[in-house]
C-alpha cells in the first residue's frame, strides 16, 4: 500500500487511540489476574519459579492505571463510547477479581497449559521497546500503529504465544526422534562446541540456524504449494513490529523444525539455546519494524530492518531476495542479496493476491485455494 493510499491516520484528540490502548492494557490486566488464579493452566512451568510476585503486582497496577486513564479519556472525547466502555469493563473485571492485591492460588498439576504469562510479558516488553522506536524514528511517519491490519497481526502475536508449548512439541519431538543417532555420532563435535566460550557458542547457534532457515525460506518461495502458506507472511501491507507475527502455523512449524535441527544435533546447552531464542525473537520483531533505524556499514554483515523490508517489497527486482534473519552476508554469498544504496522499498505486501481477513480464515485459506490464482503477477515461483 503506498503512503497516498494509507487510510487516514488516527489523530491525537479523537479518543480512538486512547480507546484502543485501554482495551489492549485492560486485556493484559485481566489476563494477568487470571494467571494468578489459574497458574497451572495459564502459566509456563519453566517460568513460575523465576517470578517475583511483587514486581508482577506492580506491573499489574501500572496496566490498570493506564487502562482506566485511557478509558476515561476515550469516554470523554470520543463520540463512540464502545472502546472506552470495553477498556473500562476489562479493568473493572480485573479489579473485582483481586486487582493488584490478587493472591496466587495453589499451583496444581496440569499436563496442558497455555502460556498466557509469556504472551502478556512479551507483549509488554516488545511494546515498551518497539512502540517508542517507531514513534521517534518512523520510516513511514504517515503509518499509524492502528492501521486496518493491526487486529489480525495482534491475533497472530497472541496465538503464537499461547500455542508455544504445542508448536515446540510438534517441531522438537520429530527432530529428536529422527536425528538422535546423528547427534550421538557427532559426539566429538558436540564436546568441542561445549568447550568454546559462551559468546562463540551463541554465534555458532545463530549461524547454523540462519543457514538452515535460509534453505527452507528459499524453498518456501520456490515451491508453489509451500508458497501458499508462506505468502500469508508476505500479505501484510503495513510493516511494523507486529507484522512479523503474521505467519501461517505450517510456516512456523516448518521453520522451527529446520532451526531446531542444528541446535539439537550440535548439542548446544540450554543457556545457549535460550540466548538464541531471545536474540531471534527480538530480531524477528526488529526486522519488520516501521523504523528508519540504519546500521550503516554493518549492513554488510547483519540484517537490518531496511534489508528485511526489501524482502517484503512489492517490486519484482526484490522478489526472492534477502532470506536471512541475522546475517546479510549469507544472502550475499548465495547471490540473493538486494538492498540498493540507501533506498527503502516504495511498497510492501502482495497487492495482486487475495487474502481473507482475520487469523482463522488465513489459517484455513492456503489449504483450500491458491491466493495468487488468477493474479496478474504470474506463477508463485516467479516471486
Ligand atoms: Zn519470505
Ligand atoms: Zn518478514
Amino acid at each position: 500500500m503506498s503512503e497516498a493510499e494509507m487510510p487516514p491516520r488516527m489523530k491525537i484528540g479523537e479518543g480512538r487511540i486512547s480507546g484502543a490502548v485501554s482495551i489492549v492494557f485492560g486485556a493484559i490486566a485481566l489476563g494477568g489476574v487470571l494467571c494468578f488464579h489459574f497458574p497451572e493452566v495459564l502459566t509456563t512451568p519453566e517460568f513460575r519459579a523465576q517470578y517475583d510476585v511483587g514486581v508482577l503486582r506492580g506491573t499489574l497496577a501500572g496496566c490498570l492505571l493506564v487502562t482506566l486513564a485511557c478509558a476515561l479519556r476515550s469516554l470523554m472525547v470520543n463520540p463512540s463510547k464502545r472502546a472506552g466502555l470495553i477498556g473500562g469493563g476489562l479493568a473493572i473485571a480485573a479489579l473485582l477479581m483481586g486487582g493488584p492485591s490478587v493472591e496466587v492460588d495453589a499451583v496444581g498439576d496440569s499436563r496442558f497449559y497455555l502460556s498466557v504469562d509469556w504472551l502478556l510479558l512479551d507483549l509488554i516488553a516488545m511494546a515498551l521497546i518497539f512502540v517508542p522506536l517507531e514513534l521517534f524514528f518512523p520510516k513511514r511517519a504517515n503509518q499509524t500503529r492502528f492501521h486496518p491490519e493491526w487486529r489480525t497481526d495482534l491475533a497472530y502475536f497472541v496465538m503464537a504465544h499461547l500455542l508455544v508449548q504445542g508448536v515446540a512439541a510438534m517441531s522438537q519431538r520429530p527432530v529428536r526422534l529422527a536425528f538422535h543417532g546423528l547427534a550421538e555420532d557427532l559426539d566429538m563435535v558436540r564436546a568441542w562446541i561445549a568447550g568454546l566460550p559462551f559468546a562463540l557458542q551463541v554465534f555458532l547457534a545463530l549461524l547454523s540456524t540462519d543457514l538452515f532457515q535460509y534453505g527452507l525460506h528459499r524453498l518456501y518461495h520456490k515451491a508453489p504449494f509451500l508458497w501458499r502458506f508462506h505468502a500469508v507472511h508476505h500479505s501484510t501491507r503495513s510493516m511494523d513490529w507486529l507484522a512479523g507475527s503474521r505467519q501461517h502455523l505450517v510456516d512456523v512449524i516448518g521453520t522451527r523444525i529446520f532451526v531446531y535441527l542444528p541446535l539439537f544435533v550440535l548439542g548446544f546447552s540450554p543457556g545457549v539455546f535460550y540466548a538464541y531464542v531471545a536474540i531471534v525473537a527480538t530480531q524477528a520483531v526488529l526486522n519488520h519494524t516501521n523504523t528508519r533505524l540504519r546500521y550503516g556499514p554493518l549492513e554488510w554483515l547483519l540484517v537490518s530492518p531496511r534489508i528485511h523490508h526489501w524482502h517484503h517489497a512489492h517490486d519484482p527486482a526484490a522478489y526472492n531476495k534477502n532470506f536471512c534473519v541475522h546475517f546479510s552476508w549469507i544472502d550475499r554469498l548465495f547471490g540473493t542479496f538486494y538492498a540498493p544504496g540507501e533506498a527503502w522499498p516504495e511498497r510492501t505486501g502482495l497487492d495482486d493476491a487475495a487474502f481473507p481477513r482475520g487469523f482463522l480464515a488465513q489459517q484455513i485459506d492456503p489449504f483450500v485455494r491458491d491466493p495468487l490464482k488468477g493474479a496478474p503477477a504470474g506463477p508463485p515461483s516467479d516471486r
